[in-house]
């Protein structure tokens, strides 16, 4: 006899049901997207798994994901016979938020409380999209290697609670049944159902299987009891092994949506395979948008960048195929010659893993620098979107400082009001005769970088200076001393650029102005260090200046404000 048992979601579940099926409804097609992204990762893991254990195969080493549909049950039915899941599994992966993203993408809804189509598959989450079309989802599922009567079902209709039971699965992996909700019938229908996989998943590397259409019986009614027969449904070839001039625009770009979860197009790929004693293909992305993790500060769990082996999958490894301040690329790393078995603890001191992602950032870096000289528009959204995170690579990577240095663009004295276009190439092409020095001003906002009093003695002698407002640009000022052999330097600190005549001029100000300075001193005592007469102003009586080696004021502001 079987046992059911009925429990009750997490509560932060139960959250996320609600609000992705009360906002997803506009995007309510793209359950097939996930429930076939979940059967593919199944497919992955037990490929993967079956490395090390052959026997998980057994007897069925065809992967594939099969989508049915049945107009009388109204129901839909997404199956694979990838990994499986045990009791334990189960409970843990879907009805709790243990191992998915569920809290991050509470936390990222915040207070709108609207969930965004294109975050689910971000997050996680993709698993509850089944909701929005279905009133009641049942799984069986079946670990591989487990035996027939150690399957599970799991059934919920997504309202704070599912029940349990354990049941006999014939075949390995999981089978999702979808009873659609009233309303939901369009999804009934295989011409439908084909286009959507095409739309979403015709990358995905294994067969999606459809029945073939039933031959049409003499009455005009389709045969009840043909048995059917499959189909391909999607091109299951991995698009990054196929030579780059048979691929389309539109194939990259799909093959990008599916991989990022992203519902906009990519702003730029590359696609590169190189030979020779080690051989790798890299296929990489820049996003035209951030997606919401990485605006959320989502460092710890990156994910967006696949290493497959042979095209067999083996893990997201952007951490350890690229550097931090290039997390927003998406992609594929498909490597010829590492061991099939290796582990993220061999990989992070592999000499060939080096290697390859010594070629990933120079390959993204090239692709930034094309998308600058070529599409200034999209150059100038990327920018927006990455720019910050791009400064980052001044601090992290030393050997591309110059390079990512080029590639940044800054409000200016001389450029386009508050828009950050100007150049560091920009600034030194156009820099005086004699201007030996990149000067720039740091504060909170442009309007306070812009105001300051400190550029009065730069506009009146007509030097440029950048007016950097961003919370990063302190710290990555910190690191960049130099550019195209220019110092950059503080408005606020070190002599300002003085010709002969304006020399002369203030050696006799200072001398006039010797009783005035004393007196000051002795005023000020111990809170100055100094007072000069300056040439820095032209309007305001005076200003605070620093010493070359004293922190800019707004760095003093950030240090104590993070209580340091
Ligand atoms: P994500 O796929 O991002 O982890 P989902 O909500 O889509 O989030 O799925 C949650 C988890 O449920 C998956 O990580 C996986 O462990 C499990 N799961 C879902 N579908 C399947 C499946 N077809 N086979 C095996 N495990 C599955
Ligand atoms: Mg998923």
């Amino acid at each position: 006899t079987t046992t059911t048992e009925t429990r009750a979601f997490e509560a932060e579940v139960s959250q996320v049901l609600h609000l992705v099926t009360h906002s997803l409804y506009s995007h309510k097609e793209i359950f097939l997207r996930e429930l076939i992204s979940n059967a593919s990762d199944a497919c992955d893991k037990l490929r993967f798994e079956s490395i090390a254990n052959p026997d998980l195969l057994a007897g069925d080493p065809e992967l594939h994901i099969d989508v049915s549909w049945d107009k009388d049950a109204r129901t839909i039915t997404i199956a694979d016979n990838g990994i499986g899941m045990s009791r334990d599994e189960v409970v843990a992966n879907i009805g709790s938020i243990a191992s998915s993203g569920t809290r991050r993408f509470l936390e990222a809804m915040g207070a709108e409380q609207k969930a965004d189509a294109r975050l689910i598959g971000q997050f996680g989450v993709g698993f509850y999209s089944a909701f929005v079309v279905a009133g009641r989802v049942t799984v069986l599922t079946r670990r591989a290697g487990a035996a027939p009567e150690d399957g599970v079902k799991w059934e919920s209709d997504g309202r704070g609670e599912y029940t349990l039971e354990a049941a006999t699965v014939p075949a390995r992996g999981t089978t999702v049944v979808l009873h659609l909700k009233d309303g939901e019938d369009e999804f009934l229908d295989s011409w439908k159902l084909r286009a959507l996989v095409r739309k979403y998943s015709d990358h995905v590397a294994f067969p999606i299987r459809m029945p073939k259409e039933a031959p049409i019986a003499d009455d005009g009614d389709t045969k009840p009891d043909a048995a059917p027969e499959w189909e391909n449904a999607n091109d299951a070839s991995a698009l990054w092994t196929r030579p780059k001039s048979e691929i389309s625009d539109e194939e990259y770009q799909a093959f990008y949506k599916a991989l990022g979860h992203d519902f906009n197009d990519a702003a730029a790929w590359t696609h590169n395979r190189v030979e020779g004693s080690q051989s790798f293909t890299t296929l990489l992305y820049l996003p035209a948008k951030p997606p919401f993790d990485l605006m959320m500060g989502g460092r710890d769990e990156r994910k967006g960048l696949k290493l497959y082996i042979k095209r067999v999958f083996i893990m997201d490894a952007a951490e350890e195929l690229l550097p931090n301040y290039l997390r927003f690329v998406r992609g594929v790393v498909d490597a010829d010659d590492l061991p099939l078995n290796v582990s993220r603890e061999i990989l992070q001191h592999n000499r060939q893993l080096e290697r390859i992602r010594g070629a990933c950032v120079k390959r993204v870096l090239d692709l930034i620098e094309k998308l600058s000289r070529d599409e200034p528009e999209k150059f100038a959204a990327f920018l927006k979107a990455f720019g910050n995170t791009l400064k980052e690579g001044i601090v992290e990577d030393a050997t591309n400082r110059e390079r990512i240095a080029r590639l940044l663009r800054f409000a200016s004295t001389k450029g386009d009001g508050e828009a950050k276009t100007v150049s560091l190439d920009d600034y030194v092409g156009r820099m005086a005769p004699g201007q030996d020095a990149i000067w720039y001003v740091t504060a909170d906002g442009y309007r306070a970088a812009a105001g300051s009093p400190q550029l009065e003695a730069f506009r009146a002698k007509d030097i440029e200076v950048l007016l950097m407002s961003d919370r990063i640009d302190e710290w990555m000022l910190g690191n960049l001393h130099e550019y195209a052999g220019k110092s950059l330097k503080h408005v606020a600190k070190g002599e300002l650029p003085l010709d002969e005549a304006d020399k002369a001029k203030q050696q006799e100000a200072t001398k006039a102005a010797a009783p005035l300075l004393e007196k000051l001193k002795g005023l000020l005592g111990d809170r100055v260090e100094d007072v000069r007469v300056s040439a820095r102003l032209t309007d305001s009586p005076s200003c605070l200046a620093m010493s070359e080696w004293e922190m800019a004021p707004h760095l003093a502001h950030l240090l104590r404000e993070s209580g340091q």
